[in-house]
């Protein structure tokens, strides 16, 4: 067993970290207070590959490892969490899907524009009435001709502000239960696609979130993804990377979060002395890296196992469990080392707090999350 990054991995993440120190770093706090990454500034990150990570040379993308694309979202939310999500959820479950289960046809028309950054992915499986429980999504799709019409109500999807193209998960056969569901790509130029209410958020406020009306909205048969039924499988399957994504992106904030709080206590004294000489100070650094080091630990390996093809449901969901946790806990004493400066806006520190909170929710919450990791170790043992 080696753990060590190769030159490529190295090399990569200090790109991303240079580039974001430089391009990003400036614009955050403005992007966060407008609620909006502008779009305008999408072409820098495709140009640098982010925006087709881990698909092959020979389709456009970057044909970077897992393991790299980890470390770029962490380099990412270290900067920005609201961008980390937007370029996570843009590749693991808005390109990869289309990449593993399109045709050529599919492939050829849908995958350039996403890598190429000029239409943005999302993914909507989430209802106003079906979140944790995917099987009760009422969005129905009706076989019509040479078409398909959708109809129904998707809620909260990341990018979905943006207009770009969906993987949007509806009802094709409502007497087979999960079987019965398909993956469909829709573009959002679609008639009968309609960009709805934007989400009012506590964190990720930059992150484009809204709800996504779908009236008769049609779309060519071929538009299919994989087979009819397909859909569970596909949303689970792009979903082991958008999980392995957002632990990523917890362990980047969390580490925004102790580089600040280490400077300053560095910085400030109380009692005579510097806050970091306080053994209770150091307690805090010393658990908050202890739960990052795990937590980047869980991640490299769930993503080491998705670069060999292996199976990583356990993996890709304990790594999300356990660094989106330790983001809220690490985030809070980061905040409580900064004491009133902290809970202020002048810090960024009340920033990552609010920042850190969604990763529990989003792609599965904590309790989902234990849920498959428990059945698939009482199936195994
Ligand atoms: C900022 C943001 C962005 C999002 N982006 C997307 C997106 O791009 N695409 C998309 O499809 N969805 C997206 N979501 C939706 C997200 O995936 C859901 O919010 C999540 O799956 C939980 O669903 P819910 O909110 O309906 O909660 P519910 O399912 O109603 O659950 C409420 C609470 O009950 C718990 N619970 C539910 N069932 C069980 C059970 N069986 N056992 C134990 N506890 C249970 C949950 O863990 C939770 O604590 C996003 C959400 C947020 C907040």
């Amino acid at each position: 067993m080696k753990i060590e990054f190769t030159e490529d991995q190295l090399c990569i993440r200090q790109m991303v970290r240079d580039v974001m120190e430089k391009e990003v770093l400036p614009h955050v706090e403005t992007w966060e207070s407008n609620e909006l990454i502008p779009k305008e500034i999408f072409p820098t990150f495709a140009e640098l590959g982010l925006f087709g990570m881990v698909i092959p040379e020979t389709y456009g993308g970057a044909g970077i490892d897992y393991i790299s694309s980890c470390l770029v979202i962490e380099e990412i939310a270290r900067i920005s969490a609201s961008l980390a999500i937007t370029i996570s959820v843009h590749n693991s479950v808005g390109c990869y899907p289309v990449f593993k289960y399109g045709t050529d046809t599919q492939k050829q028309k849908y995958l350039l524009p996403l890598i190429k950054g000029e239409k943005i992915g999302c993914f909507a499986i989430t209802e106003p009435n079906a979140g944790s429980d995917v099987a009760a999504i009422k969005t129905k799709a009706v076989k019509d001709g040479d078409t398909y019409i959708l109809n129904g109500t998707k809620a909260w999807v990341t990018n979905g502000g943006f207009g770009g193209i969906a993987i949007i998960q509806a009802i094709t056969d409502p007497a087979a239960g999960p079987k019965g569901i398909s993956s469909f790509i829709v573009d959002s130029d679609s008639k009968g696609f309609i960009i709805s209410k934007k989400e009012d958020k506590m964190g990720i406020r930059a992150s484009a979130t809204n709800e996504i009306i779908l009236e008769d909205c049609r779309i060519p048969s071929e538009n299919l993804l994989g087979k009819e039924g397909m859909g569970m499988r596909i949303a689970l399957d792009a979903l082991d990377g958008g999980r392995i994504g957002v632990a990523a992106q917890a362990i980047g904030i969390s580490v925004a979060a102790v580089e600040k709080a280490c400077e300053y206590a560095k910085a400030r004294t109380s009692f005579g002395q510097n806050l970091a000489d306080h053994q209770a100070i150091q307690f805090m650094l010393a658990d908050a890296a202890t739960k990052i080091e795990s937590a980047r630990l869980l991640t490299l390996k769930a993503a080491y196992l998705k670069d060999n093809n292996l199976r990583c449901a356990k993996e890709a969901a304990m790594a999300k469990l356990f660094a989106s946790e330790a983001s809220i806990d690490v985030t809070y004493k980061a905040l409580q080392i900064f004491g009133a400066y902290g809970y202020s806006k002048e810090f960024p520190l009340e920033r990552y707090s609010r920042d850190a909170r969604v990763t529990t929710i989003y792609e599965g919450t904590s309790e989902i999350q234990r849920i498959v990791i428990a059945r698939e170790i009482l199936k195994a043992l």
